[in-house]
């Protein structure tokens, strides 16, 4: 399978202070990976560096096949860069503006796509996956409510046919029911598109659900890795990731290995 992401021993964080200390992260083309674990684990700096709004700070990281060298600033060059390449972000406040309509919103979204000379995908198709959207359309952002705000961003991200979609907590203030609706979109996304798809969620059972694997992560570390049953059957680590402390695994085996490779 072709790799979209890649980091061994990634090292990042804010002003050269690290906060995620030697991340190793496979995704492949057309898989769901979640990122679990608790508050300031460190899963929303993992992605800022992916997509290119914070620089590594040490190891390595390949963004779709493209090497990122760890430097001490950050370009806004980059960032443009890896959307050329394939790279769509989904952050967790949205990143929607109020004042435009659903439908202008994926205008952009395509137009952007278009102008970097990647594919679009039917917009009839992707609003085929949030078919509450189609009944919206002509409807401004800051007047949908919040299920359909984060359906709206993550479908204007599809709409530009991504080939690595990082999704940080979709679900943030939605109630669990919308939760269930939007989540396996991303299984569906990822198996018409192609896309690797990384999965930063709060809703651990939904999340595992959907995804092929899993990387619990704890204080910036990963604490497990594997497919997400392998995870799943693993109680303790998932706890300690949630409460922020150290798995006991009962053997000498460091973090991160106590689950088998993660590819
Ligand atoms: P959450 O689930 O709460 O979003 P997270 O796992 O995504 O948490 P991060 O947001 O990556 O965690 O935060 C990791 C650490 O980095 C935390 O200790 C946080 O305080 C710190 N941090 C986050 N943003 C900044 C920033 N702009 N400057 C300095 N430190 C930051």
């Amino acid at each position: 399978m072709t790799a979209v992401l890649a980091a061994r021993g990634l090292v990042a964080g804010y002003g050269g202070i690290p906060v995620v200390h030697g991340v190793d992260l496979d995704v492949a083309a057309g898989e769901v990976v979640s990122l679990l674990g608790a508050n300031g684990a460190g899963k929303t700096t993992l992605l800022l560096t992916v997509s290119g709004l914070l620089a590594p700070i040490d190891g390595t990281l390949e963004v779709l096949g493209e090497a990122v060298p760890a430097r001490r600033r950050v370009r806004a060059s980059t960032v443009t860069a890896r959307a050329r390449l394939g790279l769509a972000h989904v952050p967790e406040d949205r990143g929607l503006f109020a004042d435009l309509t659903a439908r202008e919103h994926f205008r952009l979204g395509s137009r952007r796509a278009g102008r970097s000379g990647g594919q679009t995908l039917d917009l009839d198709e992707v609003l085929g996956w949030f078919p509450a959207l189609a009944r919206v359309l002509d409807r401004r952002a800051g007047l949908l409510s919040g299920g359909e705000q984060q359906m709206l961003s993550l479908a204007r991200a599809v709409v530009g046919a991504p080939r690595l979609l990082l999704v940080d907590e979709l679900s943030l203030g939605l109630a669990p029911m919308v939760v269930e609706q939007i989540l396996p979109s991303l299984r569906t996304i990822a198996g018409r598109t192609g896309a690797g798809v990384v999965v930063v969620e709060q809703h651990v059972g939904l999340a595992l659900a959907v995804s092929d694997r899993a990387y619990v992560l704890g204080h910036g570390r990963v604490l497990a890795a594997g497919t997400s049953a392998e995870v799943a059957a693993q109680a303790e680590v998932l706890e300690a990731g949630y409460l922020g402390g150290v798995p006991d695994t009962g053997d000498s085996r460091p973090p991160g290995e106590s689950l088998g490779p993660a590819d």
